[in-house]
């Protein structure tokens, strides 16, 4: 799975659920660190590139943005 494809508004599911249950985020900020909003609790947390790479399992656009676009 390639992060760069992530983008604000997406919808991610990781490898590691979070203590409440969800395994779905919501993508909130992308950076040098990408910025998660738990679907079920609310709750943010900040993750490293690197790691969310580790640990992503599907993404889930939450727009429906054409294919191919980017934004940066
Ligand atoms: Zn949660």
């Amino acid at each position: 799975m390639d992060d760069r494809q992530v983008q604000v508004g997406d919808l991610v599911r990781l490898r590691k659920r979070h203590p409440c249950g969800g395994d779905t985020w919501q993508v909130t900020r992308v950076g040098s660190d990408i910025r998660l909003r738990c679907t079920i609790c609310g709750r943010y947390i900040l993750l490293r590139r690197a790691v969310l790479r580790r640990r992503l399992k599907e993404v889930r656009s939450g727009k429906a943005a054409p294919p191919g676009r980017s934004v940066d």
